[in-house]
């Protein structure tokens, strides 16, 4: 993202920026809260979807960028898919969270948001995310983060506690090591350069 971006004017309010980025109608909610009663993390987010969508249009910058359904989103597309203005909150807690980390805020869970970077990463380099490849940059990005609050202890632990993780899931094939790209890199390329990546 260009560093222009980050920085919003007063007269381009964050709530003008999720509309254009994540190309949702903001203004087409009333407040109906259909996508409310289908998040499956709304309630224990402690903000549902149209609550969200309030909080951007009402200004309340901090508010819609701190919160928790922001990082717990599991990009179900329930919400949208009950909204009757074909609204996707999916979409909107997807660029939320890049302005996010644009701006270098404390995420509220930081594993989402090393789980987020490296899939985002791993994904632009083949076209497709690899589990191996992907599950490394997290793992590198957690322990960088454990090696700092708990030194080389908490590291050991978390490597051995994700190990035994990895092992179970390849064992029941939840867990796949085949490297696949797409034919055509270069085009996958060249969307994260227009997206700003
Ligand atoms: S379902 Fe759509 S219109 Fe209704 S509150 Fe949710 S986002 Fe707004
Ligand atoms: S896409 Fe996100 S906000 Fe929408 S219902 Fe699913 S978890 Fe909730």
């Amino acid at each position: 993202m260009p560093a222009g971006a980050l920085k919003l004017s007063s007269a381009q309010s964050l709530a003008q920026e999720v509309a254009r980025r994540s190309g949702q109608n903001l203004l087409a909610c009333y407040q109906c809260r259909r996508c409310a009663a289908g998040c499956p993390v709304g309630k224990e987010s402690g903000v549902t979807p149209d609550r969200l969508i309030r909080m951007l249009l009402l200004g309340d910058e901090q508010g819609a960028l701190d919160n928790l359904l922001v990082w717990k989103c599991l990009a179900c597309y329930t919400c949208g898919t009950r909204c009757p203005n074909d609204i996707q909150t999916a979409r909107i807690t997807e660029v939320l969270k890049q302005i996010s980390k644009a701006q270098h805020r404390e995420p509220l869970l930081p594993r989402v948001a090393a789980f987020h970077g490296a899939f985002v990463k791993a994904a632009g380099q083949a076209g497709r995310f690899n589990e191996l490849v992907g599950m490394g940059m997290y793992e590198a990005q957690v322990a960088a983060g454990e090696l700092k609050r708990t030194g080389l202890k908490g590291v050991i632990a978390e490597l051995k506690g994700q190990a035994k993780l990895g092992q179970a899931m390849m064992k029941k094939k939840r867990m796949h090591v085949k490297y696949e790209t797409v034919k055509n890199k270069g085009e996958i390329k060249a969307l994260y350069r227009k997206a700003g990546r």
